[in-house]
């Protein structure tokens, strides 16, 4: 894993680096927030640290100037302004987290831990399978950017597959795509979903085929 840091205290930069690099992180530093910009485009990051109090400026503002550049890096924000209006401040111009010094390198850690165990952000999410673009937060599905409408159930049987094409998806990871657990599923009703979505598929030229495999699930397959 690779971070990068941005720190003007070099002591505390430096105890950090040696710090993370016990846990096998290597860590970028620069102290200007002109080379951090800089540093995130020639590098891929897993997250950033960022102080506020910096030689060239407020360090929350790199975080907008980051986010432009389509890069959602987790960002944990480190530093000494820790009244609870800095740290609403720090996370609603999207800050991931909030650190107040001084901290523990082990908070810091689990910090770490829980940005990274989030998932990329749900509008990141869009599936492509096809000719199909899929984008599950807004339930919407489109052929060539023409809109398909879909019942709720079909699309989320699709989606399903569509997110492991080329594989077998089981029975039960369909069911379970499409109902909670307190309905009743008719056995033959993820059938008859799949059935009619296969037909619209076909009917829109969506450029994928779902192929049955019996007695184990169903596999949607690119054309
Ligand atoms: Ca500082």
């Amino acid at each position: 894993m690779r971070i990068l840091l941005i720190e003007d205290e070099r002591e505390l930069a430096e105890a950090l680096s040696v710090a993370l690099g016990k846990h096998g992180i290597v860590t970028d530093h620069t102290m200007h927030l002109a080379d951090a910009v800089e540093l995130t485009r020639q590098n891929l990051y897993d997250a950033i640290l960022l102080d506020r109090r910096l030689p060239d400026g407020e360090g929350l503002s790199f975080i907008p100037e980051l986010r432009r550049t389509g890069k959602d890096t987790p960002i944990i924000v480190l530093t000494a302004l820790n009244e609870p209006r800095q740290r609403v401040e720090g996370l609603d111009l999207g800050a991931d987290d909030y650190l107040g010094k001084p901290f523990l390198v082990e908070e810091l850690m689990a910090r770490l831990r829980a940005v990274l165990r989030r998932p990329p952000s749900l509008a990141e999410l869009k599936i492509m399978a096809g000719r199909l673009v899929i984008d599950p937060l807004h339930l919407s599905v489109t052929v060539d950017a023409t809109p398909l409408d879909l019942p709720r159930r079909e699309l989320l049987v699709l989606s399903a597959l569509a997110r492991r094409k080329e594989k077998t998806v089981l029975r039960s990871t369909l069911e379970a795509a499409v109902y909670n657990y307190e309905e009743e599923i008719q056995s033959n009703a993820l059938d008859a979903h799949i059935s009619r979505l296969r037909k619209r598929l076909i009917d829109a030229s969506a450029g994928v085929t779902i192929h049955n495999i019996r007695g184990v699930g169903y596999l949607m397959k690119e054309e």
